[in-house]
């Protein structure tokens, strides 16, 4: 019998689009952005009866426009993160948008968000970080001991929970 364990399988594949920030985002982003100048210029200058000097009027209009910009690459960013974490991607959203205002919604995410959801190699079932074997396709995960059956790192010579020698390059077949 054979292992289907193969090295390059330690880093395991996410099923889903792997760029962290989805088009539309960066389409709300340059919309916001753009639209925050129109407002300033169109708008709140030809209304402000004590007119500014114009350097001050672009500094606070190009430096709010780049934070409402970076604000909605944020909320693109929580919500393809929130997915492939296995958390509601349209809860976050919408916390995001809510506590906008506060500047805040992205650092309680951060704060609350849930670890990396790993998908199996072979047929992409999710899998938690201690499993050995994929619950479905019985594919090996992680090398492990065939003593008592704890996973080893790669490279490890014994077992570091029972001592057991570990085969190099410490794998054992998958039954
Ligand atoms: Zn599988
Ligand atoms: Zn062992």
């Amino acid at each position: 019998m054979q292992t289907n364990y193969s090295p390059e399988q330690g880093t395991r594949g996410y099923k889903e689009d792997t760029r962290l920030v989805p088009w539309w985002s960066v389409l709300l982003a340059v919309c916001a952005f753009v639209g925050w100048q129109a407002i300033t210029f169109r708008i709140l200058v030809p209304l402000d009866p004590h007119p500014k000097p114009t350097a001050l009027v672009l500094f606070w209009s190009i430096f709010i426009g780049v934070f409402f910009a970076f604000y909605m690459l944020m909320i693109g960013y929580v919500n393809r993160d929130a997915k492939r974490r296995g958390m509601s991607p349209t809860f976050w959203t919408i916390i995001m948008l809510f506590l906008l205002a506060s500047g805040i919604g992205f650092i309680v995410y951060f704060l609350l968000r849930q670890p990396l959801v790993q998908s199996c190699p072979k047929c992409m079932e999710r899998i938690e970080p201690d499993f050995n074997f994929c619950p479905r396709c019985h594919c090996q995960l992680n090398a492990m001991c065939d003593e008592c059956h704890h996973s080893v790192r790669a490279g490890d010579i014994y077992c570091a929970h029972c001592g057991n020698a570990v085969e190099t390059p410490s794998l054992v077949r998958a039954r």
